[in-house]
């Protein structure tokens, strides 16, 4: 688990407070009250997305398709 700390005052009492439209965590922090966001979505998700990819590509299904099924980035489909 990587610790998460505050880009504004380095604090680690943080608190979760919803999600942006692309689905990424936000977060508040209790001391300085600023909210902000971490991108920490792709590489939680990592691990078996690969693998899904490679399945999906042997199963003749397209970039849009499989971005889809996987709700991850169409680049990140070409990437990989
Ligand atoms: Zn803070």
């Amino acid at each position: 688990m990587q610790t998460i700390s505050c880009p504004y005052c380095s604090s680690e009492d943080l608190v979760k407070n919803g999600h942006s439209e692309n689905d990424t965590q936000r977060w508040r922090c209790n001391k300085c009250r600023k909210s902000f966001q971490l991108n920490y979505r792709y590489n939680a998700r990592k691990q078996g997305v690969k693998d899904q990819i490679t399945e999906l590509t042997l199963n003749s299904s397209g970039v849009r398709d499989i971005s889809r099924i996987l709700k991850i980035n169409r680049n990140t489909v070409m990437s990989e």
